[in-house]
């Protein structure tokens, strides 16, 4: 089995788009085609060939490059079901699985951003690609879905092992850093990481990707359980979902 290559690259203001090199000939997926011309940049940088595209979910900044690779390269366009994905050759949905190469794909559900929205575990490879549901420090804000729902999605990623690595569709880091430290200020991990995010992005760095375990060091959506964050929040006995839906109002409105 050839081993998993990532290449991410920047796109947009602030989208990552990434090519995953699954294929001993160099075959790759595209994650999401948030503008076909950085996916063409990128297939050119690296020589590989595109075979497939995995959509995360339906927002214009994550399909609107499929059109036109489909179009020139015939890749195959696997997403979430429902008829909001152009150029859809094949719906997944929750626990389904498939195979790239030799790379074993489990799908996860995590509606909240939106209701269609899926996640691609590389599970031998320990590689999450998260779209819009999880990033550095932060999470999707609430488009289609309700605070509870969101909390049992980000559930499921937290559940996955603590090494594996996340991709997320977005540069936010530094915003969500400097946001994370006003709802959990004695986290000196956090503190540490604020810092570290601070250096990276003043030299033009990605902050990308991140871990599951980093994540639950650190991101506030995800430490909700966490005594200091609920007493800094004033609700030492809430659910878990109502401390979460607190964390992501105090964001909505930094
Ligand atoms: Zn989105």
């Amino acid at each position: 089995m050839s081993k998993l290559e990532i290449h991410q690259f920047p796109c947009h203001a602030d989208n990552y788009g990434a090519l995953v090199r699954f294929g001993d000939a160099g075959e790759c997926a595209s994650i999401d085609a948030p503008d076909d011309a950085a996916v063409e940049a990128a297939l050119a940088t690296t020589g590989w060939t595109l075979s497939h595209i995995l959509v995360t979910h339906w927002h214009a900044d994550h399909v609107q490059g499929i059109e036109p690779l489909k179009e020139k390269h015939g890749c195959r366009v696997i997403g979430p079901g429902g008829s909001k994905i152009p150029g859809l050759d094949e719906a997944v949905g929750h626990g389904d699985r498939f195979e790239l190469g030799a790379h074993p794909v489990a799908v996860i559900a995590t509606p909240g951003h939106t209701m269609d929205m899926i996640n691609f575990h590389f599970v031998d490879d320990d590689v999450v690609f998260t779209g819009d549901t999880l990033f550095a420090m932060g999470c999707g804000r609430l488009f289609e879905g309700d605070a509870k729902t969101m909390w049992r999605s980000l559930e499921r990623l937290m559940a996955l092992p603590p090494q594996t690595k996340v991709y997320c569709g977005h540069e936010y880091t530094l915003a969500n850093a400097r946001f994370a430290v006003t709802v959990d200020p004695d986290n000196g991990e956090l503190a540490d990481r604020l810092s570290e995010v601070e250096k990276l992005r003043e030299a033009g760095e990605p902050t990308l990707p991140t871990t599951i375990g980093r994540e639950l060091a650190t991101n506030p959506f995800l430490r909700v359980a966490d005594p200091a964050i609920r007493a800094q929040l004033g609700l030492e006995s809430a659910a878990d979902w109502e401390v979460f839906a607190e964390v992501r109002k105090r964001k909505d409105n930094a």
